[in-house]
C-alpha cells in the first residue's frame, strides 16, 4: 500500500470529513453567536463525491475517516454515506463526532452501517449550564443519545469535554464518574483559538497541566499510561485501573503536538485543509467537478500534502490563524 508522507516525514493516514457546516447547537467556543450558515446543497460535496475522494485517499494510505461537521447527523440519509465508506476496502476505522442530539433513533443503524465508534461532545451534566454553553442544547436528549449508542453496542464511546475556566472546570471529576459509570472513555480538551468563537474564550483557557492535576487528585494511583496507536495522533491517554474507561487530554495550546500530526481535513464544501491552525487549503470539489481523472486528483493531493505546514502558531501568533470557525472546519 502507498503511504502519504509530508515534507516533515509525518505519515498522513487520517482524514476528517465534515459532511455539513450546519449545526443544531451553537457552542460558545465553536461558533460565534451571530454565525449563520447559508450553504446551499450544490455547494457541498455529494455523498458520491465524498466517497470518491475517500477512495482516492485510501489508495494513498488513509485508513481512518472521521465524519464530523457542523452536526453530521443533521445531513439527510447519513447512513447512505457511512455505507458507501464502509465498502472501501482499506478504510479500517469510521468514527463519528456528534453532539448526540439526534443520535438515539440512529445509533443502531449507524453501527450496522460501519460506524465503529463515536465521540460525543458533552461539556456539562447540569442541564441549565449545558443549555447555556451550547446556546440551546438539550442535555436529556444528549444523554438519551449516549445511552442508545451504548445499547446499540457502539464501542468505544468517547465523551469530549471542552474545559473552560469558571464555566465548567468544576465538573472534571463528575464527568470522569459519569464516564466510568457507563464504561465510556472521557477526554478533556483545551480550548483552541480557532475563529472568532475560539478567540473569544481564550481568557477561559484551562491548561492541560491543570486538567491532569485534577484527574490525578481524583484518581490517585489509578492511572496507567496507554500507548497510542499511530492513527490516534496527539492525545494523551490513561487507563483508569479496575475500570473499562480511559481518560485523556488533548492540548493544542499548552503543548505544540504538531510533530505527531497525522491528519488533513476535508470541509463540507470540499476544501482540503492542510493544518487546523493555518490558512493553507485548496478545493478538491472544484478539481473533481472539473472532470479530471482519479490519477490527476491523486497528484493534486500529493502536491497538497507536500505543502502541509510544519505547525500551527496558536501559542505564538494568533493573527496567523484561519478565520474560519470550528463549526465549518469540523474540529
Ligand atoms: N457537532 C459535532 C460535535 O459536537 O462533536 C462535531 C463537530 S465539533 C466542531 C467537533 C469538536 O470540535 C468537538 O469535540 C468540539 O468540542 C471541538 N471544538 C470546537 N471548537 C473548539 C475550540 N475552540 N477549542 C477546542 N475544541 C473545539
Amino acid at each position: 500500500m502507498n503511504t502519504l508522507t509530508d515534507p516533515f516525514n509525518r505519515k498522513i493516514n487520517y482524514l476528517r470529513v465534515s459532511v455539513t457546516d450546519h449545526c443544531n447547537y451553537h457552542c460558545q467556543y465553536c461558533r460565534d453567536e451571530d454565525h449563520q450558515t447559508y450553504t446551499s446543497r450544490d455547494e457541498i460535496l455529494t455523498y458520491e463525491e465524498i466517497a470518491k475522494i475517500v477512495k482516492i485517499f485510501s489508495e494513498l494510505g488513509i485508513t481512518k475517516v472521521r465524519l464530523t461537521g457542523g452536526e453530521p447527523l443533521l445531513r439527510k440519509d447519513i447512513i447512505k454515506l457511512t455505507t458507501l465508506l464502509n465498502e472501501i476496502e482499506s478504510i479500517e476505522d469510521i468514527p463519528l463526532s456528534t453532539n448526540a442530539h439526534l443520535l438515539a433513533p440512529m445509533a443502531a443503524k449507524l453501527k450496522l452501517s460501519g460506524v465503529n465508534r463515536v465521540n460525543i461532545s458533552l461539556d456539562s451534566l447540569d442541564s441549565d449550564r449545558f443549555n447555556q454553553i451550547t446556546r440551546g442544547g438539550d442535555l436529556k436528549r444528549v444523554i438519551n443519545g449516549i445511552d442508545a449508542a451504548i445499547e446499540a453496542g457502539i464501542c468505544p464511546i468517547k465523551i469530549n469535554m471542552v474545559v473552560m475556566r469558571g464555566v465548567n472546570d468544576d465538573e472534571i471529576e463528575s464527568m470522569i464518574d459519569f464516564a466510568v459509570d457507563r464504561n465510556l472513555d472521557i477526554r478533556f480538551i483545551e480550548t483552541m483559538p480557532i475563529g472568532i468563537a475560539g478567540i473569544n474564550v481564550v481568557d477561559k483557557h484551562f491548561s492541560e497541566a491543570d486538567i491532569i492535576q485534577r484527574i490525578q487528585s481524583h484518581l490517585p494511583n489509578r492511572l496507567s499510561v496507554v500507548k497510542s496507536k499511530q492513527t490516534d495522533g496527539p492525545a494523551k491517554n490513561f487507563l483508569i485501573n479496575h475500570t473499562n474507561s480511559c481518560v485523556g487530554t488533548i492540548s493544542a495550546f499548552s503543548n505544540n503536538f504538531c510533530d505527531s500530526c497525522n491528519r488533513v481535513r476535508l470541509t463540507a464544501k470540499g476544501r482540503l485543509i492542510l493544518c487546523l491552525g493555518q490558512k493553507d487549503s485548496f478545493s478538491l470539489r472544484d478539481a473533481i467537478r472539473s472532470g479530471i481523472n482519479d490519477d490527476e486528483i491523486k497528484l493534486l493531493i500529493i502536491e497538497g500534502i507536500n505543502k502541509k505546514p510544519r505547525r500551527h502558531d496558536f501559542d505564538t501568533a494568533l493573527d496567523n490563524i484561519s478565520s474560519s470557525q470550528m463549526v465549518e472546519i469540523g474540529g
